[in-house]
């Protein structure tokens, strides 16, 4: 089936970047906005836009309902969610596929198997990949110290409907677990409204690492090799690099065969990526999402792979445009979030951007729909815009992203780019030596 006009379910850098791709591919472009977005660059880019509610997300972009009347007053024949939003929802994906309407992801069954984290790590073990020793199902309060003790301490108790680091909580010791299971729950049931739990062995230094795969739904499968996503806050990416500075090519190409084979037993559609830690040389599966990640340009500029045109072109049938033996991986690229925030205490700082100038040349990359004169909604996450800037070594990429940081201006609201100056220039980053906590340790330690 062709798809000719598609309308896309997001707002921000990730509606622009699909656009983008939609406007190579030839295909024609619906925007939908909230009535805070009117002046967004998404908006006035696409080839028509639809007004879909008020500010608040649940009335606008979350809004099931107003989308498919939109696809249906512009005759939209598919819709790409981007990330966040209902890209993980697997109502939405019935709903239009109910109204002959083509969703760009995977089936809603297969977000379903991988959104809950239990059925998704029992699927993992089935399809060969490695996952964090750990409980079989659900814990509850009067097995969790049988269970504790088999895993063996430190462990980490996390909620069943998990996202962003909510319902998570470690146990130390045996004194600490009753309180962390109990707490966990609690949480998990006010984020989620399901307060299910389960327990994992809790690492102490890993690093973050993920496989990008595109699947297309038929049984073919191809690996795109890894991010590293160590460097967070709070569970939040905050700079992300390929390919991993802790991997050699064999561990590459090992795990990412591991993870190619899984998405083909699955016949997995669309573009996912499955998620790690990594330690002593293992890895660990902890879940796989099924969408584009907000990081997916640094695995584009190593492989010169556009994964928004595989993502369209697996949804319309059409397959996927390269064989795993004719990807190559060509030098470094790292990507910096920058985020309408204090660089320290990561408090949003929403405004009006007074002037705003992106750096260029060589290897530079910038996604944003920030633009001088653009006022920054306070209602949506602070994401303003992607630096991706790629070079032939590692080395030339951190001397590059070094140059380019300082070209980059933002007035008129704080951003984070000063903690990028910063890490640019930390040897321990320089090294690529650091783990999931370097980040809150560095804050910590240099706190003002
Ligand atoms: P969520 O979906 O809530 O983001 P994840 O399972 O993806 O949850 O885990 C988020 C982060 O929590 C990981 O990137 C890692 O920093 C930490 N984490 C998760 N599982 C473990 C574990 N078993 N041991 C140590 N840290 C963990």
């Amino acid at each position: 089936m062709t798809i000719s006009k598609i309308l896309i379910a997001n707002r921000g850098e990730i509606a622009l970047r699909v656009l983008r791709a939609c406007k190579e591919l030839g295909i024609a472009t619906v925007a939908v906005h909230s009535t805070a977005d009117a002046d967004a660059m998404h908006v006035r880019l696409a080839d028509e836009s639809v007004c879909i509610g008020p500010p608040p997300s649940r009335d606008s972009y979350l809004n099931i309902h107003q989308i498919v009347a939109a696809c249906e007053i512009t005759g939209a024949d598919a819709v790409h969610p981007g990330y966040g939003f209902l890209s993980e929802n697997a109502k939405f994906a019935d709903i239009l596929d109910a109204h002959g309407i083509t969703f760009i992801g995977p089936t809603a069954e297969h977000i379903r198997l991988m959104g809950d984290k239990i059925t998704a790590k029992k699927t993992a073990v089935e399809l060969g990949i490695p996952v964090v020793p750990g409980s079989a199902g659900e814990v509850l309060p009067e097995n969790a110290m049988e269970i504790a003790r088999q895993i063996g301490f430190p462990v980490l108790i996390k909620a069943t409907a998990g996202g962003g680091g909510r319902g998570m909580k470690v146990a130390k010791n045996e004194t600490e677990l009753e309180e962390a299971v109990s707490t966990a729950r609690s949480e998990a049931l006010a984020a989620f409204g399901n307060d299910a739990v389960y327990m994992e062995k809790y690492l102490g230094h890993p690093r973050h690492i993920e496989v990008q795969v595109v699947g297309d739904g038929e049984g073919n499968a191809i690996h795109l090799g890894e991010r590293d996503c160590s460097l967070q806050r709070r569970h939040q990416k905050v700079w992300e690099e390929a390919n991993s500075p802790a991997l050699n090519v064999e561990q590459r190409m090992k795990i990412g065969q591991i993870c190619a084979d899984a998405m083909k037993k699955m016949k997995y559609r669309g573009a996912g990526t499955i998620e790690f830690l990594y330690e002593n040389g293992e890895f660990y599966f902890i879940e796989m999402n099924t969408r584009l990640q907000v990081e997916h340009p640094i695995t584009e500029a190593i492989t010169g792979i556009d994964l928004v045109h595989e993502q369209i072109r697996v949804a319309s049938g059409g397959g996927l445009s390269v064989t795993q033996d004719e990807i190559t991986f060509s030098g470094h690229a790292i990507e910096c979030r920058i985020n309408a925030e204090d660089p320290r205490t990561f408090v949003p700082s929403p405004g009006t951007i007074t002037h705003f100038h992106a750096p260029g040349g060589l290897g530079v990359r910038v996604d944003s729909g920030a633009y001088a004169g653009y006022k920054i909604p306070p209602y949506y996450d602070s994401l303003i815009g992607k630096l991706i800037v790629h070079g032939r070594t590692r080395v030339e990429c951190m001397m590059r992203l070094r140059r380019v940081l300082d070209e980059f201006v933002v007035d008129g609201i704080k951003t984070t780019l000063p903690l990028f100056q910063d890490l640019v220039a930390n040897q321990d980053i320089a090294n690529g030596d650091y783990d999931i906590h370097w980040l809150e340790d560095y804050l910590a330690r240099t706190a003002p």
